[in-house]
């Protein structure tokens, strides 16, 4: 996916804060962080949404799950934290290429408006 901002990123031809990486994922900060920790994690593989995995993915899914939960735990965040995310237009997503936001270091309410 040539114009994909965050297949850029893994590429590395856009610089990225990078929290942890394999050969499956990456994980980065966000640029414009809504919470004191903001770390988005991706697949390295393009996927455009939540919506278009395939079910060949789905253990892909499991794996990135482990590793948000061990990147958590790296960041101390002992008190809790959430995992969001934003599908297709009306879930907000504005980067189309699958990321989960892990969110953290202060107490957040719901629901969201
Ligand atoms: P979403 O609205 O769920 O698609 O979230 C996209 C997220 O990507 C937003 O929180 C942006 O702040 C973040 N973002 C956009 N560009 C970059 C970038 N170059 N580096 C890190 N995060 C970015
Ligand atoms: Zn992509």
């Amino acid at each position: 996916m040539e114009e994909c901002l965050f297949c850029k990123i893994v590429q590395g031809e856009i610089p990225s804060k990078k929290v942890y990486e394999d050969d499956k994922i990456l994980a980065f900060y966000d640029i414009n962080p809504v919470a004191p920790i903001h770390v988005l994690i991706i697949p390295k593989v393009h996927i455009e949404s939540l919506a278009k995995i395939k079910n060949e993915q789905l253990e892909l899914m499991g794996y990135i799950f482990g590793k948000i939960r061990d990147i958590a735990k790296d960041l101390n965040l002992v008190k809790g934290y959430r995992v969001v995310n934003n599908c297709g237009q009306d879930g907000g997503q504005e980067v189309g290429h699958l990321h989960f936001h892990l969110l953290g270091g202060k107490s957040m309410t719901w629901p969201l408006g």
